[in-house]
């Protein structure tokens, strides 16, 4: 399957966008988005996110990580393709460091409440986290997609942050969305006041069935 001009303007424009709303730094971060049954956009290695173009993309085949141009992708296109195999639901994998979630994933992350505005779970849900490993290794990548099959926003500790969607901009929002609540959870310390574990259900729920 050939990848058209237009996919490939779209998805540059996207990781552009997640630079300028500030969810990465330089070279950190990267992105990929499911255009075939059998086949993944992923930003190049090494590329930064705020200025890449339609050349700085890798295409990869999901079932076996072939790469199929001459543009070699991210190190962590590891677990970008396990995601997209394990989650036929989702197309958009986005890896980010953005101040605040960063910083609560350096930290303590088991003991934060993160439902503190209602856009957390509605289009987030629950968080994941696992262990600190090193970027780019198979132990990193097994750890995240297992625990993608459950969560669509995962804690990577003392690294960054891994947003899974169905869409581009869908995907985006929710990293966009998770790193205010950070911001809100940092900035407010003690005043920070989560929703009650019974309104977060009803509004899971009712994210659950506008889903449908
Ligand atoms: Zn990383």
């Amino acid at each position: 399957m050939d990848v058209s001009q237009k996919q490939s303007d779209n998805f540059a424009a996207a990781c552009r966008m997640t630079a300028d709303l500030g969810l990465l730094r330089c070279s950190s971060g990267n992105m990929s988005w499911r255009v075939g049954d059998d086949l993944m956009l992923v930003s190049a290695t090494r590329k930064w996110l705020g200025d890449l173009t339609a050349d700085d993309i890798s295409h990869v085949r999901i079932s076996d990580g072939k790469v199929l141009n001459n543009s070699l992708p991210s190190t962590e296109s590891l677990f970008h393709r396990g995601i997209l195999k394990k989650r036929r639901d989702a197309n958009v994998v986005l890896h980010f460091q953005s101040p605040a979630a960063t910083t609560l994933a350096c930290g303590n992350p088991e003991n934060v409440n993160f439902n503190v505005f209602v856009e957390v779970p509605y289009y987030i849900g629950d968080v994941g986290i696992v262990p600190p490993a090193e970027p780019g290794s198979q132990e990193l990548a097994d750890a995240v997609i297992d625990i993608s099959a459950k969560h669509d926003m995962i804690i990577l500790k003392n690294h960054g942050l891994v947003a899974i969607g169905k869409d581009l901009n869908e995907t985006i929002q929710k990293a966009a969305f998770f790193e205010l609540a950070c911001d809100v959870i940092l900035r407010g310390g003690n005043n920070t006041v989560p929703i009650t574990p019974e309104l977060v259900d009803r509004i899971k729920q009712s994210a659950a069935n506008k889903a449908v």
